[in-house]
């Protein structure tokens, strides 16, 4: 079949649904195309050389930097939007069949049909941590991996977390694969060897197993140093790059080496990524702070625990003021909350806000930090800075429901 009916039904489908106010008309399109022509993505993908990034955490700002590392060699298509399971993927490449570059963010559970259809040059793999989203353990998600890896086109490559030792297990059949300073701030998922079952050793060189031997490898790409102009030196086997990044947050230089080693996977000079990738100020709105009351309000989305840990930590290195907001999610409210160390913030007192309010001071109390409740989340941001006076930077930590309506809410206010 020509791709052309398919897409054309998936695209009446699409302006229907975003008629009807059905929520997202790319998914929902991309659905019915993809029912009507399997082969679809394929069809419309697999003509463009790709960069795919997967992972549970930091998806999107990766891709985004990988996206405009990629465009100092050409136009490129990406899922700038998170529609990162196939029938958004295929939505988003059927909108766009002139660019010769993609790249697209991929949820970690559908990774197999998309590497399948798009036989992508490089795969990047960030991390795997568990996740309470969607319902899908992390075994059933490295089993995925293992597959995806024995599946791989012959020429491709795996960019692949030196530091976390399940990603690293997951690629190991991969035709090549290229370990990068990804970084784990968290290593309660990671305790066990997944391939022997004993328990990882953790020292400054990182992990390794006294079962079966497998260590962390020397990362070939590797985040030396901040520099004083802010700009964070990365080691490389050519040599090494200072790189500007200005998205916010400890991701910003792990995600700068990764889109610098997929430029260079796909042929780039090392220099015109490190270029195209200062110029990425913002990942589809998300990092764009909002001014609320006269404070600068940056909201997180949260969604495991090693997403609060990492929150924690940047409250903790940076002094910022942290406000949580937890609003109702089935059982999983507070579920990823209680393994993080908000023992580090005690000494504190942080407004709380949102439906599940009472379960995030329930935490909080029992990591002996003081809480308070505040039903607007403004009056909770205005608390978090009216003991110092200060104007700086409010950290609004969010799950996922909470991450959505606090969005909406201030970019209405915005406008
Ligand atoms: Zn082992």
């Amino acid at each position: 079949m020509l791709p052309t009916a398919a897409l054309t039904a998936g695209r009446f489908a699409s302006s229907l649904s975003q008629f009807l106010g059905k929520g997202s008309g790319e998914v929902i399109g991309g659905r019915l195309a993809l029912r009507i022509d399997p082969q679809l993505l394929a069809r419309v993908g697999r003509t463009r050389r790709s960069v795919l990034v997967t992972g549970t955490n930091g998806k999107s700002t990766v891709t985004a930097l990988v996206a405009a590392a990629l465009r100092a060699r050409g136009r490129v298509v990406t899922n700038a939007t998170g529609a990162n399971m196939p029938d958004g993927i295929v939505t988003v490449m059927a909108s766009d069949r002139t660019s010769e570059l993609a790249a697209i963010e991929v949820d970690e559970v559908y990774l197999r049909p998309v590497v399948d259809a798009l036989e992508p040059q490089v795969i990047i793999a960030l991390n795997a941590f568990r996740e309470y989203t969607r319902g899908v353990s992390l075994a059933a998600t490295l089993e995925h991996w293992r597959d995806v890896a024995d599946h791989l086109p012959s020429d491709s490559v795996v960019l692949a977390n030196a530091d976390d030792p399940l990603t690293m297990w997951a690629f190991e059949g991969a035709p090549r694969v290229v370990a990068v300073e990804g970084a784990l701030g968290w290593h309660g998922d990671a305790a066990l060897c997944p391939a022997c079952g004993r328990e990882h050793q953790w020292s400054a060189d990182g992990w390794s197993c006294p079962g079966c031997g497998r260590r962390r490898p020397d990362p070939a790409w590797r985040i030396e140093t901040q520099l004083a102009d802010g700009t964070w030196l990365i080691e490389h086997p050519l040599g090494s790059e200072a790189v500007r990044v200005a998205v916010p947050g400890r991701t910003a230089p792990i995600g700068a080496a990764f889109a610098l080693a997929a430029g260079v996977e796909m042929g780039i000079d090392v220099r015109a990524t490190a270029e195209a990738i200062s110029r990425v100020v913002d990942v589809d709105g998300r990092y764009f702070p909002f001014p609320v009351r006269g404070r600068s309000a940056r909201l997180l989305m949260l969604k495991n625990p090693a997403g609060w840990t990492e929150a924690i930590d940047v409250a903790v290195t940076s002094g910022s003021p942290f406000v949580i907001a937890v609003d109702p999610f089935g059982p999983k409210d507070t579920t990823t909350m209680w393994e993080a160390p908000f023992r580090r913030l005690s000494g504190r007192s942080l407004p709380v806000t949102g439906g599940r309010a009472a379960d995030a001071l329930a935490v909080l109390e029992a990591s002996q930090v003081d809480g308070a409740e505040f039903p607007d989340a403004s009056d909770a941001i205005a608390a978090a800075t009216a003991g110092e006076g200060s104007t700086g930077e409010v950290i609004v930590a969010c799950n996922y429901p909470a991450f959505r309506r606090l969005s909406k809410q201030f970019r209405a206010s915005m406008q």
